[in-house]
C-alpha cells in the first residue's frame, strides 16, 4: 500500500506542497495536476490508486470532475476523497452523493488525511479481491456447468444432456405437430479394435468419429454420446425421411475415412426413428426404436442405416 500511487488535485501551490510533503513521507508515489481538466488527463494517463480532490477549483470544480469520473467505467473504482472547506453538512452530502468514497474538511490534520487514504485504499484492495474471487467464481461455475453436460473424452454432450434435449424437443413436436428425428450410431466391432490395438487408440477413434459426426450437423441439431461406442443425434424439423439422407451421409464419411491409429476402416450401423409416428407416446419409446433399428441395421450385416416406426417395435413383441 505504501507504494501507491496518489494525485492530489489542489489549486493553491502552498497547500499543494504541504499536502505532498505529509504523503511523500509515508512512501506514495504523488502526481499533481492544478485543475479539472488536468486531473481527468492524468487519471487517464496515469491510472492512480487513489485521487485527493480539492472542491474549490479553477474552472471545472471538484464535483464536476468527481462526477466525471464516476461515470466512466475506466476509472469509476478509483476512490475520490474530496476536500471540502466548510464543514457544512450539504457540502459532504453533495460530495458523497456524486460518488466520492470520503471526505476529509479543510484544514486536515496529517494523521487525519493519512488515515482515510488508508482507509480508502484499503477498502478498494478488498473490493478488487472481492470482484477478482467473484470472477473466479464465474469461470469455475462455467466450467462445472460445461463439465456438467459434457462428455470428457468426446466433447460430444453427455447422455444427461441428450435427455433433456430430447424431451423438449419431443414436447415441441408434440405440441406443434413438427417433425424430428432421433439417429442412433453404434459402432461396428469396436471391441475387436481396442483388443487389437488397444484402448487408447479406441479413444481416438472415438474422438475422430465424434469429429466426423460434429461436422455433419447443423447448429440445431444435438450430438451426443450415449454411452461406450454409441452416439445420438437429435434432428429437429426434420423427418425420417431426410434424417435417413443425413445418417447415411455421416455413415459413409465414417467408412471412408482414413484412421491413422488403424490398419484398416471401420463402420457404423445406424438406427432412425422420429415423430409424426402414432404409436409414439413418450419419448423413451423414440429411444427404443433407434434402438431396435440399430439393432436390426447390425442383423443386416452392420454398415447400414434402418428406420423403424413404432408399430413394428410392436409386432416383435407379439
Ligand atoms: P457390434 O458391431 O455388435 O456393435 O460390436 P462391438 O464390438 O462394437 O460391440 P460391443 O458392445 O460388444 O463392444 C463395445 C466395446 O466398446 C466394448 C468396450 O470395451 C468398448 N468401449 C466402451 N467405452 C469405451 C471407451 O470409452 N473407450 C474405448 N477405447 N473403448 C470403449
Ligand atoms: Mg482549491
Ligand atoms: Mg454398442
Ligand atoms: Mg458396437
Amino acid at each position: 500500500m505504501a507504494k501507491a500511487k496518489v494525485l492530489l488535485v489542489e489549486d493553491d501551490p502552498v497547500q499543494a506542497s504541504a499536502t505532498m510533503e505529509i504523503l511523500r513521507k509515508v512512501g506514495y508515489e504523488i502526481l499533481w495536476a492544478e485543475d479539472g481538466i488536468n486531473a481527468i488527463k492524468l487519471v487517464k494517463s496515469e491510472k492512480p490508486d487513489i485521487i485527493v480532490l480539492d472542491v474549490i477549483l479553477p474552472g471545472m470544480d471538484g464535483y464536476e470532475v468527481c462526477r466525471w469520473l464516476k461515470l466512466d467505467e475506466g476509472t469509476k473504482g478509483i476512490p475520490v476523497i474530496m476536500l471540502t472547506v466548510k464543514k457544512e453538512l450539504s457540502d459532504k452530502i453533495s460530495g458523497l452523493q456524486i460518488g466520492a468514497d470520503d471526505y476529509l474538511p479543510k484544514p486536515y490534520n496529517e494523521l487525519e488525511l493519512n488515515a482515510r487514504i488508508y482507509a480508502s485504499l484499503r477498502t478498494k484492495a478488498l473490493q478488487d479481491e472481492l470482484r477478482l474471487k467473484n470472477k473466479q467464481l464465474e469461470e469455475l461455475l462455467d466450467k462445472v456447468n460445461y463439465m456438467a453436460i459434457t462428455d470428457a473424452l468426446t466433447g460430444l454432450y453427455n447422455r444427461r444432456r441428450f435427455h433433456d434435449a430430447l424431451t423438449s424437443e419431443y414436447e415441441r413436436a408434440r405440441r406443434y405437430g413438427t417433425p424430428f428425428s432421433l439417429v442412433m450410431i453404434d459402432i461396428d466391432y469396436f471391441k475387436k479394435i481396442n483388443d487389437s490395438f488397444g484402448h487408447d487408440a479406441g479413444d481416438l477413434v472415438l474422438k475422430e468419429v465424434s469429429g466426423i459426426l460434429m461436422k455433419s450437423i447443423r447448429d440445431i441439431d444435438t450430438a451426443a454420446r450415449y454411452g461406450g461406442e454409441e452416439f445420438m443425434i437429435i434432428l429437429p424439423n426434420t423427418d425420417k425421411m431426410h434424417a435417413r439422407t443425413v445418417a447415411e451421409r455421416m455413415r459413409q464419411a465414417i467408412e471412408i475415412h482414413d484412421f491413422a491409429e488403424l490398419d484398416r476402416r471401420i463402420s457404423v450401423s445406424i438406427g432412425i426413428s422420429g415423430m409424426p409416428d402414432a404409436k409414439v407416446e413418450n419419448e423413451d419409446r423414440l429411444i427404443r426404436c433407434a434402438d431396435f433399428a440399430m439393432y436390426r441395421a447390425k442383423q443386416l450385416g452392420r454398415n447400414r442405416t434402418v428406420t423403424v416406426e413404432a408399430h413394428e417395435l410392436e409386432q416383435m413383441k407379439e
